[in-house]
């Protein structure tokens, strides 16, 4: 019979076992190994029946046993260590709190919006990527001492799990999460839930906020599923990228929205500052910008006002060049939803997402431009993602080159305490007293020199078995749901052969197939009976993909062949859970995107760390750090533009790699039997790419660069700075169509000698604005034949007077330094110290050509 209701019955904890609560309950747990080891002795059986989940454990551990521990010394006693070296890590200062000794001007705290985060398994509220990438930025600050509060939604059924049918048909469950076997607490105001409200197409629905500790960062999560709604409002928080756009339409309102409102309610009641920063992971958080304005001008600001204020504090991170990736939604919709929000003009709101340059669509609103327009800084999330940014979107800064666009980039990292595995791991903790650059993060990166070649390569193959019994059982659980039989699976993958993983998200510019493009040859590659490899394969495919789902279906259908079968296995329901035993599992991580629609990429970083290999195309991350010392490139046919064409070449280019360079690379040993080669390039990775794909050098780079220049900005615009700013934009934006280069004059010659100085003057026209306004610059650069000018740099120019009509002469002189040819030109920006940068406003007065 079915329940129609459920309730948990808590264990009480003997008194001397209480902090084990205080342990189960900050998700610190998941990345501090002597906490997860402290676990499982409580009963090893039953640690590993619950899945690892300390709040699952506790909820099970029968009484006797904890009597049984409460009365043992020792057990109380590590407990006891534990517990303190949690409260250290929760007090102490880490490195913001040195940094902000130095930096006065740091953030008092910073919100972190996103509609996905990967922390733990216990807590399936993430999709793919940008989850995990989110969990582990909350874990990095955690570390740091960053003091930010993550902000998200509690979706009743996370994400789907995957299984496949006797076809390979991905086939989908939505399993109900019951917040109260999860170490979640709701927020509370007294006695009572705290409840915020958001008026969402008309309806006030409600959410309460449930509060996870991730470390020393407090995540609050937003629930709609709660008695005070409705039954159709209560799904609004269903599942995650569920439903149509008008549902999803209304998540993004609940997250932005919603979600400010609920950091204000977490701030009042914990009595913390406010955050002076909030950072848009992504578009789907981007509504906060209009809550934001909406406080202000509720506060007596006028919209305009309002927007210099959200904007100097807001932060937005895009995350994908895929267009499909960005969420779009009818204008209609936006304009329902928002008419009537606070005092907040219609048409002001609407200004902000719509795609009202070059190439876009005026009827759109677009997610990302609102994260452009409402925030003074924006970034994509590795170099070249930057680069291929700035052009995707540089019609929001008409006037300016691609190269000034500014967006700029802060590329992905790992939290290597999760992606690590724990016997590496072991092997890189620094020694007691030790110290030096070399030891930062709780490793000691150069640790690796005082192990043996013989100790590296038998943890590696630890590693390896590790990876595949976790894969044994799921094939094992597979076979039994798709109704075939599992005989051979107690021999599939062998400890000993060469092993690539492949595994993402079922998008298909990620190209899951590529690799099955000759299928006769990869069997060979397979059935080599002297030097084998082996392939592990996962990825979901979104609900409503059915490309994606063919793709899968395909691969899972070439693996069920009996000549391959247990050579390469496809394991359904990839998630952290499975992720975390299959990177350090794999000696070679394989990635073949079609180049750059893969905005970073992050599991390549989380197996180099576990020492494996990349071979990739050079997009995201590996365009920027790729070295032969670190894997292999494959390289990208760009140029080919039938696709068919393309994808038959950088295949060819997969399996030439593997037959001719990895392969003997692996295969090739010493005379006992080790791979030194391959065991230096092991090194090489863990040691020298380690540090650059972490977490806290990514979250620190944010600090640095987005957030403590976001907190400055934000308070220069107190008071009334920010009524002057918007005053002083609409002053410029006016005149602007009036500013205007009338005349250049320059000495400048055909040939011009290195050291010669070469003199520049105008005669511009400023129609009323002050030379303080704007700044009038020689923009100079080497010119290629179409006299595109490259790698630009700006020259200020200097006010020399203003003639009887009114007109402003400009000067500068400068030597000329590097031979080639150069080009220059003259234009005037607006300046204004608080602005982010001449760029900002899109405006720019270029002389005409000749
Ligand atoms: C790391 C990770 C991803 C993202 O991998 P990409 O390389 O960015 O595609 C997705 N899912 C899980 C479970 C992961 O651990």
């Amino acid at each position: 019979m079915r329940a129609i209701r459920r309730f948990i019955v808590q264990p009480v904890l003997p008194e001397p076992l209480k902090p084990l609560g205080e342990l189960a309950t900050n998700l610190r747990w998941s990345w501090n190994l002597d906490t997860r080891d402290l676990f499982a002795d409580i009963d090893p059986a039953l640690w590993d029946e619950v899945g690892h989940d300390p709040f699952k454990l506790l909820a099970r551990v029968p009484s006797d046993r904890l009597d049984i521990l409460a009365q043992d010394k020792r057990f109380v006693r590590r407990l006891e260590l534990t517990v303190a070296d949690l409260d250290e890590y929760m007090t102490g200062d880490l490195w913001f709190q040195d940094w902000a000794k130095e930096h006065p001007e740091a953030p008092s705290a910073i919100g972190y919006f996103s509609a996905e985060f990967g922390i733990t398994k216990v807590l399936p509220q993430y999709s793919g990527g940008l989850g995990i990438l989110a969990g582990d930025h909350l874990k990095a600050a955690s570390d740091n001492g960053v003091p930010i509060i993550g902000v998200g939604l509690f979706y009743r059924h996370g994400y789907f799990r995957q299984s496949l049918n006797a076809q390979g048909w991905q086939q989908e469950r939505y399993p109900v999460l019951d917040a109260n076997e999860m170490p979640v607490r709701p927020l509370r105001d007294g006695e009572d839930p705290l409840l915020i409200s958001v008026n969402i197409f008309g309806n006030e629905v409600k959410a309460q906020i449930w509060v996870v500790q991730v470390g020393r960062v407090p995540l609050l999560m937003l629930d709609t599923d709660i008695d005070a709604n409705p039954g159709h409002l209560r799904g609004t928080t269903d599942q995650l990228y569920g439903g149509d756009q008008d549902h999803r339409l209304a998540q993004e309102v609940l997250l932005g929205v919603g979600g400010v409102r609920a950091l204000r309610e977490f701030c009042r009641v914990t009595g913390r500052p406010a955050p002076d920063v909030y950072h848009a992971n992504e578009g789907h958080a981007g509504f906060l910008g209009l809550e934001r304005i909406r406080e202000y001008m509720a506060a007596g600001d006028s919209f305009d006002t309002a927007l210099e204020r959200t904007r100097a504090g807001n932060v937005f991170t895009t995350h994908t060049p895929v267009p499909a990736g960005i969420d779009r939604f009818g204008l209609d919709r936006v304009r329902e939803q928002f008419n009537g929000f606070g005092d907040l003009p219609i048409d002001r709101v609407l200004d902000l997402g719509r795609e009202t340059y070059d190439g876009g669509d005026p009827g759109v609103y677009n997610m990302a431009v609102l994260g452009f327009r409402a925030g003074q800084r924006a970034n994509g999330v590795s170099q070249l993602h930057g680069e291929v940014s700035r052009e995707m979107f540089r019609g929001l800064w008409p006037g300016f080159a691609t190269a000034e666009v500014p967006i700029g980039s802060v590329t992905n990292g790992v939290h290597h305490r999760t992606w690590i595995h724990p016997e590496l791991l072991r092997l890189m903790q620094p020694r007691v007293g030790e110290s030096g650059p070399q030891i930062h993060d709780g490793c000691d990166w150069s640790a690796l020199d005082r192990v043996d070649d013989q100790t590296l390569w038998s943890a590696k193959r630890h590693m390896r078995t590790a990876m595949i019994e976790m894969a044994r059982t799921r094939l094992e659980a597979s076979c039994r749901s798709r109704g075939l039989s599992s005989d051979w699976v107690s021999d599939a993958l062998d400890p000993n052969v060469l092993t690539f993983g492949f595994a993402r998200r079922g998008a298909s510019y990620k190209r899951l197939t590529l690799m099955l493009t000759d299928p006769e040859r990869l069997k060979r590659l397979l059935n080599d009976p002297a030097t084998p490899i082996q392939i592990v394969i996962a990825g979901k495919a979104h609900p409503a993909d059915d490309i994606g789902k063919g793709l899968i279906q395909q691969m899972v259908q070439f693996a069920d062949q009996e000549d391959v079968r247990g050579k390469i296995v496809f394991l359904p329901d990839y998630d952290i859970s499975l992720a975390r035993p299959l990177y350090p599992g794999c000696d070679v991580w394989m990635n073949n995107p079609l180049r750059p629609l893969e905005a970073c990429g992050t599991s390549g970083m989380k197996a180099a760390l576990n020492g494996a290999a990349n071979l990739s195309v050079r997009d995201g991350w590996w365009d920027e750090w790729y070295d032969p010392r670190f894997g292999w490139e494959i390289p990208s046919a760009e140029g080919i533009t039938d696709s068919g064409a393309r994808n038959a070449q950088e295949a060819e280019f997969l399996y030439d790699i593997i037959e001719t360079e990895i392969i003997p690379k692996f295969y090739t040993r010493d005379a006992h039997g080790l791979p030194t080669g391959w065991l230096r390039m092991m090194r090489d990775t863990i040691q020298i790419l380690g540090p650059k794909v972490l977490a806290s050098r990514m979250v620190n780079d944010y600090v640095e660069e987005l957030y403590t220049p976001a907190a400055v900005s934000s308070r220069k615009v107190q008071g009334e700075a920010a009524v002057e700013l918007a005053g002083w934009k609409r002053r410029v934006r006016e005149a602007w169509p009036q500013v205007e280069v009338r005349r250049v004059e320059s000495g400048i010659t055909g040939r011009v000698a290195v050291g010669a100085e070469i003199v520049v003057a105008a005669w511009v026209d400023l129609d009323g604005l002050s030379a303080d306004d704007v700044e009038v610059q020689l923009v100079m650069g080497p010119v290629d034949a179409d006299d595109w000018m490259h790698d630009l740099q700006n020259h200020s120019m200097t006010l020399d007077g203003v003639n009887e009509r009114g007109i402003s002469h400009f000067s500068v002189s400068i030597p000329a330094k590097d031979p080639g040819s150069w080009g220059w030109t003259v234009r005037a920006v607006p300046r204004n110290e608080l602005l982010a940068g001449d760029v900002e406003m899109g405006l720019a007065a270029v002389a005409p050509g000749e």
